[in-house]
């Protein structure tokens, strides 16, 4: 089963690329890679990356507030302490979703790595969570077609990158972005996640916006 897979995933991608040249019907009928949800309504979209780093008060801070957070987990993250995983989508209202198994640039994969990072990555989160991943957050946000049809192979519904990224990457926090409706705020699993949250929450409330789901919003918006 696994094998026929990837011999579709082969000959998918070999279609693709003899389909695209010179076609303006590039990408028809390949999952959408999003970086803003187009809305009406007042909302943002917490995605919280890798899962590294297990800080308590944070998952606290998620369950107490209800943040509908989507989680793009890696699953060597989350092997090591599933237990912090499962309090967040069991009590509070966080989901699992696919960010690879090795966090590779999948533009640089061949289809049967494309295949074995982004399926394997689902399989080992169903494994553990019950539910098989509809998103996808490409590492990096690197994307192509190739990368879409790969992911559409593993019954990936839509790719989601990032319209702000609120991480503390280096020594202080990047300046605050004004939030609009439909924003994907990008956050990381480090020790700086708490501060980093307070921030984006912070940002959302002063925007007059509030953490939504993405699945349904991104059904509303006719994506998925
Ligand atoms: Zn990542």
């Amino acid at each position: 089963m696994r094998r026929s897979r990837v011999v579709a995933a082969v000959l998918a991608s070999l279609a693709i690329g003899f389909g695209t040249v010179g076609s303006a019907q590039a990408g028809v009928g390949l999952p959408p890679v999003v970086a803003q949800v187009p809305t009406q309504e007042k909302v943002v979209f917490i995605t919280i990356d890798d899962g590294w780093y297990h800080d308590p008060a944070v998952a606290q801070t998620l369950i107490d507030k209800r943040v509908p957070a989507s989680l793009f987990l890696l699953p060597g993250a989350t092997s090591y302490d599933t237990g912090y995983f499962t309090r967040l989508t069991g009590e509070g209202r966080a989901t699992v979703e696919n960010h690879t198994v090795n966090h590779p640039d999948l533009t640089t994969l061949d289809a049967v790595g494309k295949d074995a990072e982004v399926c394997g990555a689902g399989e080992r989160l169903q494994e553990t969570f019950g539910r098989t991943p509809k998103l996808l957050r490409p590492p990096y946000g690197a994307v192509n077609d190739e990368v879409r049809l790969a992911a559409k192979a593993c019954g990936i519904k839509a790719l989601v990158t990032w319209t702000h990224d609120f991480t503390t990457w280096g020594d202080a926090p990047p300046p605050t972005p004004q939030l609009e409706a439909g924003d994907v705020v990008l956050l990381h699993f480090t020790p700086t996640l708490g501060a980093d949250l307070e921030r984006a929450l912070g940002a959302a409330k002063a925007a007059g916006l509030r953490p939504a789901a993405l699945m349904p919003h991104l059904r509303a918006a006719g994506l998925v």
